[in-house]
């Protein structure tokens, strides 16, 4: 050791030892190497020394004369506690059993007596530097589990923090940044059956402005608080709801999900019958009344459009005097009304067998072969026949769009099969799929149904999607379409041009088929761009390995330039419209082997199908649009 280093603190002793003797021996053999002994010859006294002389460690005869040295050991092990004071048992055995008893009685050592008085110091000293450690460790321990607490606390200071500017302290209820935030997140939760819709409920107080005047600014809050609780009671049953109070008299309810929109309605019953029971306002009982808006959204339901629609409905029920609640409706009057009409309709339309599908052929136009048909909705809703755009965007919204999605695939494979076994082949069916629905497991699981049903090999159906909807939510799609692709069906880009795909991500995609969007079609005679956005579609689709279909195919003229750009397949009033199944097997005979009319160009043109004069194979739409 360096003579620079100061002197080592010398260690001090409490020696617990009833023999003179042997108090003697210890004490002066450990002086000698730097350890000062204080002796005591009793247990009795023992653990008052310690806290007298607060020695490093405690040297302890284990035969003491009142009293087994392993209790006086249990004894200060107990007075000692925490501090770093270790308890060295001397011992004139060596045997097993004691040096256990020893351990178990709180002894950090054990020592035979002997006069090795270097080792004993030796073995002292290393007790009380490890003992002295590890308190130290144990405080730093504590020490950095407090800060560990410090931060927990500090995160949940803040979520407090958080929490209480998401809360209206009045009542206690989310305030309206908090409502929002939270009612969209409950929108954005994957809903078990997409079909349900969601709710917002915005209600307003019917003249609560006058109570405050009349009996006082305490009384309204008072008010406040019980209608809160009362809406919190009423829906109480229900975790997964959102209610906040958006202004002063007003409060908003969100239910993710609702059994149908006639539930809505019916919640804003009970918030009524829930309001009409008197409460206590400035000692006064009063009946306070509200009115109700109510909107309802399925597909893509965001919150601050259904809170402004919410809103515009509470407009309408203020207006016919209040205390009354009011669907959201799009449009007012007639158009209205029918709307409402439909939608009630085009639930039970499915159940009804009222859709039907129509087929509209897909030509090779270089073969002149019949490559496959879109299955295209109808639905026959008593004498008239309407066109998807009609009911699709209500179907839609309503969430009907997927199990008509599905009713639709099970439809067409079945259909295929009819035609094959009578003899016509139709090669592939190609079924719209709203993108939305690629989320739902149960499309999958549909298809695999319908083609198991059918025996038809996977490829037989085409899906289509529109490059808009897919490219939405590109990871989503990615994930929901391979799993599709997996069960060995085609895959299609619908309406491709009008939306804007990420060529990185088209890459990625696992479709066969891209349908070049009717616009481009259209234009294909008058505008150089069109026909520049048509060759660049096929060349990536070649580039790609993906097949092409132009639709809209209406006149010769776009028909040839199409073939010139490099398109596989057509589809248009060129070859033949939509029709019911029934007519194909016709249109079929008639149209191969003979050449297609030569069609007039120009609006209008291309209207009959080859061979057809007039007839159903028209597709008469009666409304387009309600
Ligand atoms: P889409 O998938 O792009 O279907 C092509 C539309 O173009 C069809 O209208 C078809 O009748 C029409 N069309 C075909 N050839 C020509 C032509 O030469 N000239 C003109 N002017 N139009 C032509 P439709 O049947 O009214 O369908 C409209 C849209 O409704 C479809 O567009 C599709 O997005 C949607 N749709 C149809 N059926 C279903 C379905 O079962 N499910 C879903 N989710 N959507 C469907
Ligand atoms: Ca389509
Ligand atoms: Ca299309």
């Amino acid at each position: 050791m360096s003579s620079h280093s100061p002197p080592p603190r010398r260690l001090r002793i409490l020696l617990v030892e009833d023999d003179p003797a042997w108090q003697h021996l210890v004490s002066t053999g450990l002086a000698e190497h730097g350890i000062d002994v204080h002796a005591t010859p009793s247990a009795g006294r023992a653990v008052d020394a310690l806290d007298e002389i607060g020695p490093d460690a405690v040297v302890l005869d284990a035969i003491l004369p009142d009293g087994e040295g392993f209790e006086v050991c249990v004894r200060l092990r107990r007075r000692i506690g925490e501090r770093p004071v270790p308890i060295l048992v001397l011992s004139g055995r060596d045997d097993e059993a004691s040096i256990e008893r020893a351990f178990a009685a709180g002894a950090s050592d054990y020592f035979v007596k002997s006069l090795q008085w270097k080792l004993l110091a030796e073995r002292l000293s290393q007790l009380v530097g490890t003992a002295q450690m590890r308190t130290e460790l144990a405080s730093s321990q504590r020490r950095l589990d407090r800060a560990k607490g410090l931060a927990l606390l500090a995160q949940e200071t803040a979520r407090r923090a958080r929490e209480l500017a998401n809360r209206d302290p009045l009542t206690g209820l989310l305030n309206r940044k908090g409502f929002l935030s939270a009612a969209q997140a409950l929108l954005d939760e994957p809903r078990a059956d997409p079909g349900q819709p969601a709710a917002l409920l915005l209600i307003d107080l019917d003249r609560f402005q006058r109570l405050n005047d009349s009996l006082g600014a305490t009384a309204g809050d008072e008010t406040l608080q019980q209608v809160a609780r009362r809406l919190q009671q009423a829906f109480r049953n229900l975790p997964l709801i959102a209610l906040g109070r958006l202004a002063s008299d007003e409060f908003a309810l969100l239910f993710p999900t609702m059994r149908s929109s006639l539930a809505a309605e019916r919640a804003a019953q009970i918030v009524q019958s829930e309001l009409r029971r008197p409460l206590t306002c400035g000692g006064l009982e009063c009946v306070v009344r509200a009115s109700i808006g109510i909107a309802t959204a399925t597909v893509e339901a965001r919150v601050e459009p259904m809170l402004a629609q919410a809103g515009q409905a509470l407009s309408a029920a203020k207006s016919v005097g209040g205390n009354c609640a009011r669907r959201y409706q799009a449009e007012l009057g007639h158009a209205d009304r029918e709307r409402f009409d439909l939608e009630a309709a085009l639930h039970q339309a499915l159940e009804r067998r009222e859709l039907v599908l129509h087929y509209q052929p897909i030509v090779d136009p270089r073969t002149r072969r019949l490559a496959g048909v879109e299955a295209l909705m109808r639905w026959q809703r008593d004498d008239r026949l309407l066109s998807p755009g009609a009911f699709i965007p209500i179907a839609e919204e309503t969430g009907l769009v997927y199990r008509m999605g599905e009713w639709a695939v099970g439809e067409a494979l079945k259909q295929v099969r009819r035609w094959r076994d009578e003899g016509l082949p139709v090669p592939t069916v190609s079924v719209n799929i709203h993108a939305r629905h690629l989320e739902q497991p149960e499309l999958a699981r549909s298809v695999t149904q319908a083609l198991d049903d059918t025996g038809l090999e996977s490829s037989t159906l085409e899906l289509e999607l529109t490059e808009t909807g897919v490219m939405r939510d590109i990871k989503r799609s990615l994930d929901s379409l391979q799993g599709l692709k997996q069960l060995g069906v085609r895959l299609a880009l619908d309406d491709f041009g009008t939306g804007y795909s990420s060529l990185a991500y088209l890459t990625q995609l696992p479709i066969d088929t891209l349908k070049i969007d009717r616009s481009f079609v259209d234009k294909l005679g008058e505008s150089g761009q069109s026909r520049a956005v048509v060759r660049s579609i096929t060349a990536l689709a070649q580039a790609l390995g993906l097949s092409t279909v132009a639709e809209g195919v209406e006149t010769r003229e776009q028909l040839d330039s199409l073939r010139a750009l490099g398109c596989d397949e057509v589809q248009g009033y060129f070859y033949a419209r939509p029709m019911p199944p029934r007519e194909l097997q016709g249109w079929w005979q008639r149209f191969d082997g003979t050449p297609p009319p030569a069609a007039r160009s120009g609006p209008g043109a291309g209207r009959g199908r080859p061979g057809a004069k007039t007839g159903p194979g028209d597709d008469p739409v009666d409304a387009i649009y309600v």
